[in-house]
This record gives structure tokens, C-alpha cells and sequence, in this order.
């Protein structure tokens, strides 16, 4: 089978030359463990950051060792009484075809309430995110303006339909006219903006007539800058993102948020969906008990085969996803 490594710490923007596709054995499992057939991998952004020799919320991913971040996979042979055949589990493993894999690593999802890949995104740590981060720290009323950028990726489409749920005005941003109409017609977002045709600033002053009450930042940079002077008195800023900078190789320097934060008596604070884990199930359940009602929906740009794994990464800081992003391993 078929594993990819980091080979090189990526300088700036990541290549394909930064990892290696490497041929190893399947494994057998040992009492207490599983193994388990890899169908769906999901890449995020965060994982740049792991790419990076620095400490961080999560620890740098090791030279020359397997990838890993959330994978679905089904069970082909067991040695736990926890787990059978064919249950299909996540949990934080390789980007390897085949894993084995202690029963403490892993737990079953129901795929009778969602598609297995759903708990990759709106049912896994993306909806969570932006549940925990809109909710907790911004918490919406109705009628505010909420704008959320990086808008029709997997955290900033839940943020604005959860946000709609709570009867505010919602403006996405996103970069591209497809996602622009995507978010508007599909998920019914009162404005969105294509960030990359337009003048941010302008176009945000128009978009938000009544100033804006909570910013759900997952990108930062100029758009970031940008929401700034338009805050109103008490607004709220959960910074969950900055992807615009993961790939700088020197500091992003931008507006000092100071005199705007004091002016508005602004919050601005910072998270990790991690901050949350004693209350996954609450946000789980809230989630699902949505998307079973139909008041939320989800979007993946699944891409088909192992083999595009870096590729489906990469693409991330292209914008080519729609919703959330996943690699196709195998059928289940
Ligand atoms: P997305 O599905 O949103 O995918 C990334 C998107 O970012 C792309 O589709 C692209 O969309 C946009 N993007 C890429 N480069 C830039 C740029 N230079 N400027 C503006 N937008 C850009 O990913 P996720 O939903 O998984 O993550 C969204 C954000 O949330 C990320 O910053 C991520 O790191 C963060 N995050 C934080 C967590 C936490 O615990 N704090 C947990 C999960 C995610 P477009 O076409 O619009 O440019």
C-alpha cells in the first residue's frame, strides 16, 4: 500500500516536491486493534501550519513520517470487541490506503443520519468550528449583520446558515462568482461578495448599510483590514482563521486593530475548536438535529483517488473547493 510523507518543510506556498509517495506494508492487527480500509481523507488548511517547524496548538508534523488529519475509514478485520467488520470510524490517521489502528483511536459514526463523509464536514471539527465560534464567542442576535469570510468553504458556509438560523443579516465573502451565487441562492445569504472583482472596502460599506455587529474572520489579510472601520459599538470578531497568511514567509502587517477595536468596544478573541471538546456533543447534536430538518445544508468538492491527495491539499489555497474538501480513497 500506498503512504505520502512529508519530506521537506514547504517555504512559502507548498509544492508536490515537499512530500513522498512511499510504498509500505498493510500491518496485522495485534489484540485491542483494528484495521481499517481508508474511503474518504479530509485536507484542511490548518495542516500547512503543522508543516512548519514551530510550536503551535498542534504539534509539527515530523520529516519523513506519514501525514495525518481526519479520515473516514471501514473496519476489514478486528481484534477489539468494540469494533466489527464493516463499521464504518473516524478518527486522526495516515494518509495511507490501509492503517491499523488501537480501538482508542477511533469511533463509529452513524451513516444512516449522514453520507460517511459528512463527519468530515458539517457533522465533524468544520460544522463544530463554526458552531463553537459563532455561537460561543459572537453570539448573534436577530437583526445584527453578521459578515463571515472565507464564506463558501466548510466553516464560513456553516457559519452563515447558522447565522441565518439566528435571524441576522448575513454577507458572505468568497472568490468566486460561482460561490457568490452559491451563497446567495443556494444557502440564502442576504449579500455576498467576490472578493477578487471587486473593491473590498466599497463594496462591504455597501453590502452592510447598518455597520457590522459580528465578523467571523477565517481569512484575515485585506479582507480582514477591511471589516475594521465598519464595526459597530459592542461587535464581535471570532478569529478562527487567517489563511490569506499560512503561506508568508515574513509577518503580515496590516491596520493595528487597536483604535478600532476601543472605538466600537469591540471583542476580539481567538479559538481553537480543541477549546471545545467537552461540549462536541452538544454541537453535534445541534448540527445534526439541523441538517436532519433541512435548515442546513452542505456542499463537498470530492476528489476521486489516493493518488490526488497533495493535489486536493494544494488546491485549497487556490480556492477550488466549494464547500468542504475531501479525497475519495474508496468506495464503502
Ligand atoms: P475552506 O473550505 O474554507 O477552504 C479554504 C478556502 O480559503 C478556499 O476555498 C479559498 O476560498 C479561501 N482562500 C484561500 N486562500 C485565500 C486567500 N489568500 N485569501 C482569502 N481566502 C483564501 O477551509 P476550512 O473551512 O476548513 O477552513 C477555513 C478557515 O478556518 C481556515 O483559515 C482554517 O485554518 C480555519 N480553521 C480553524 C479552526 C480552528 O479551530 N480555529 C478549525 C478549522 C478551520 P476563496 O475562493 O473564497 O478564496
Amino acid at each position: 500500500q500506498q503512504q505520502i510523507k512529508l519530506i521537506k518543510r514547504p517555504s512559502g506556498t507548498p509544492t508536490k516536491e515537499d512530500f513522498e509517495f512511499a510504498e509500505v506494508p498493510i500491518g496485522e492487527p495485534a489484540e485491542g486493534e483494528v484495521l481499517i480500509r481508508t474511503n474518504y481523507i479530509s485536507v484542511d488548511p490548518y495542516l500547512r501550519g503543522r508543516m512548519n517547524n514551530v510550536k503551535s496548538y498542534v504539534p509539527p508534523f515530523e520529516l519523513d513520517s506519514v501525514i495525518t488529519s481526519a479520515v473516514i475509514g471501514q473496519v476489514i478485520e478486528s481484534k477489539s470487541a468494540h469494533f466489527e467488520k464493516n463499521d464504518v470510524v473516524t478518527g486522526a490517521l495516515g494518509w495511507q490506503e490501509y492503517t491499523v489502528v488501537d480501538q482508542s483511536g477511533i469511533r463509529k459514526i452513524d451513516t444512516k443520519l449522514a453520507p460517511a463523509s459528512a463527519y468530515l464536514s458539517v457533522l465533524g471539527m468544520t460544522g463544530l468550528t463554526a458552531y463553537f465560534g459563532l455561537l460561543d464567542i459572537a453570539e448573534p442576535k436577530e437583526g445584527e449583520t453578521v459578515v463571515v469570510s472565507g464564506a463558501a468553504g466548510a466553516v464560513g458556509s456553516v457559519v452563515g446558515q447558522i447565522a441565518k438560523i439566528k435571524g441576522a443579516y448575513v454577507v458572505g465573502i468568497a472568490g468566486s462568482n460561482e460561490k457568490i451565487e452559491y451563497l446567495k441562492n443556494e444557502l440564502g445569504f442576504d449579500a455576498a461578495i467576490n472578493y477578487k472583482t471587486v473593491d473590498i472596502k466599497t463594496a462591504l460599506a455597501n453590502a452592510c448599510p447598518n455597520g457590522i455587529d459580528v465578523y467571523y474572520e477565517n481569512v484575515g489579510g485585506e479582507i480582514g483590514d477591511a471589516v475594521l472601520p465598519l464595526l459597530n459599538k459592542f461587535a464581535r470578531i471570532p478569529v478562527c482563521g487567517a489563511i490569506s497568511s499560512y503561506n508568508n514567509q515574513e509577518a503580515d502587517i496590516g491596520l493595528r486593530v487597536q483604535g478600532y477595536l476601543i472605538k466600537s468596544s469591540a471583542l476580539m478573541k481567538g479559538f481553537t475548536v480543541g477549546d471545545y471538546a467537552s461540549r462536541f456533543k452538544e454541537g453535534s447534536e445541534a448540527l445534526a438535529g439541523w441538517l436532519q430538518a433541512g435548515k442546513i445544508q452542505y456542499e463537498e468538492t470530492i476528489t476521486e483517488g489516493f493518488d490526488q491527495t497533495i493535489d486536493a491539499f494544494l488546491d485549497l489555497f487556490q480556492g477550488a473547493n466549494l464547500g468542504k474538501a475531501v479525497v475519495k480513497v474508496s468506495d464503502i
